[in-house]
């Protein structure tokens, strides 16, 4: 062909914007339209008085493999999570962790009182099992629920009560772990081969970095309403001619001929407090193994964030009725009893309810020829294969190169 095609990109969530990257590295500029007035999508950051306050507590595994494809590492002052948890119960704490990739945790993992030494044995041989297995092979194994996947391997209720629960409840935000275990797998062979890592400007930074390597135009607070073949109806009413479309978001809203989606989602609340508690002085992640509790997770945040000395991030998992008052004393209560932590003022909270999308079957990503829904309209975004900036990123990619091969073959109309 010999005009440069069109190309929209709806949405300018990491998906989005994998897929913007990898057109540009083609040759190929293309327009990206977002509904609300930030970059990012689900990775966002609001400041409020000076403080840097995360839209729920989440984190980079630096192990992605798409992370090094589309991120810039080095320029982003990323913090690291220590490989490891501090889990609170009743007022005692325990300190476990990867004794090969930190020998700090050798001595505390032995003879922390959280599982017997059959259940470190076999977290070490799955470590291992894990390395070895291929992505493929991860996402190609049957499925059953991680709970199912941890008793099946041996664990003792007392582990899988005491760690898997508390520390993959704040993962896959929920508290039964009924998430696929193919998730649980390429989570675990992630955190075995990499950190936990967190820019030191908030998560967001991570997508603004992306964004500003493109030379393509994001037009923000700019929301789509249908999408009609090549045509892109946005609803402040105007219309727009598009050869290719990428839809970065949940499609089935903005195709009339679709199937409504009932897609449900995970939800997830995060409460900063003040606290005059200095930290833990290396970056880790505090877990709440009260069975009753409603605090899953904590960390300080200038473990992370330069000079946010004494302020706490607490995620709340579990449903409640509570108001924000009374979860805000229960919150602080837990943290009393539990971690000996007392949490002064509420400092922000957020409830995110689209957080993490519950899928039936995971897959790693789509194919290329997957994300194709019409002769113009191409999908990508997390929800498609999991939730997770890796399948987000890969999504956005594969429809970028689906988009590059139609154009390159000629296929234009
Ligand atoms: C609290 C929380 C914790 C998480 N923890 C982790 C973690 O630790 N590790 C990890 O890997 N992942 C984590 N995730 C998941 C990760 O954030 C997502 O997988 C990823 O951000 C999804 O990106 P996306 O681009 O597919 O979707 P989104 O980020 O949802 O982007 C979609 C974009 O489309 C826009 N949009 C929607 N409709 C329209 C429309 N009609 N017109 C124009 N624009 C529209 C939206 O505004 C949005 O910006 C977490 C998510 C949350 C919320």
């Amino acid at each position: 062909m010999n005009h440069q095609p069109s190309i929209h990109i709806i949405g300018a969530g990491v998906s989005g914007l994998a897929a913007a990257m990898t057109l540009e590295k083609a040759g190929y500029n293309a327009t990206i339209l977002e509904a609300s007035n930030h970059i990012g999508g689900r990775v966002a950051t609001t400041i409020k008085d000076g403080n840097i306050y995360d839209h729920g507590f989440q984190v980079m595994l630096d192990a992605y493999p798409a992370v090094s494809e589309f991120i810039d590492t080095t320029t982003l002052d990323l913090k690291k999570f220590v490989p490891g948890s501090m889990i609170f119960k009743d007022g005692v704490s325990h300190k476990i962790g990867d004794p090969r990739r930190d020998f700090d945790f050798a001595i505390p993992t032995l003879v922390a009182g959280i599982g017997s030494l059959r259940d470190k044995w076999l977290v070490f041989t799955l470590s291992r099992k894990l390395t070895q297995k291929s992505l493929y092979d991860i996402f190609t194994t049957e499925e059953q629920t991680t709970l199912e996947y941890l008793k099946n391997y041996g664990f003792s209720d007392q582990i899988i009560h005491q760690f898997f629960k508390p520390f993959y409840t704040g993962i896959f935000l929920e508290p039964d772990l009924a998430t696929s275990s193919r998730m649980f797998e390429f989570v675990f062979k992630m955190f075995t081969q990499g950190n936990a890592t967190l820019p030191a400007s908030g998560i967001q930074a991570i997508p603004q970095q992306m964004a500003t390597q493109l030379n393509g135009d994001i037009q923000l607070n700019t929301a789509v309403d249908q999408v009609l073949n090549d045509q892109i109806k946005l609803k402040n009413g105007t219309q727009l001619q598009s050869d290719f479309t990428i839809i970065a978001t949940e499609a089935a809203s903005l195709i009339p001929n679709l199937p409504k989606s009932d897609r449900k989602w995970h939800s997830v609340q995060t409460l900063y407090f003040a606290t005059n508690v200095v930290g833990f002085k290396t970056p880790i992640i505090g877990l709440i193994a009260g069975e009753n509790c409603l605090s899953n997770n904590f960390h300080f945040l200038n473990d992370c964030i330069p000079n946010h000395d004494k302020v706490v991030s607490v995620t709340i998992v579990k449903k409640h009725n509570l108001s924000l008052e009374d979860l805000t004393n229960q919150v602080r209560e837990e943290l009393s009893t539990q971690a000996n932590i007392e949490l002064g003022d509420l400092l922000h909270e957020i409830t995110i309810h689209k957080a993490l999308p519950q899928l039936d079957s995971l897959q790693y990503c789509m194919s290329e020829t997957e994300t194709q829904l019409t002769q113009h309209v191409f999908l990508a975004g997390d929800h498609l294969s999991n939730g997770s900036l890796n399948a987000a990123m890969l999504n956005g990619k594969a429809a970028a190169k689906a988009i590059i091969a139609k154009i390159e073959n000629h296929q234009i109309v």
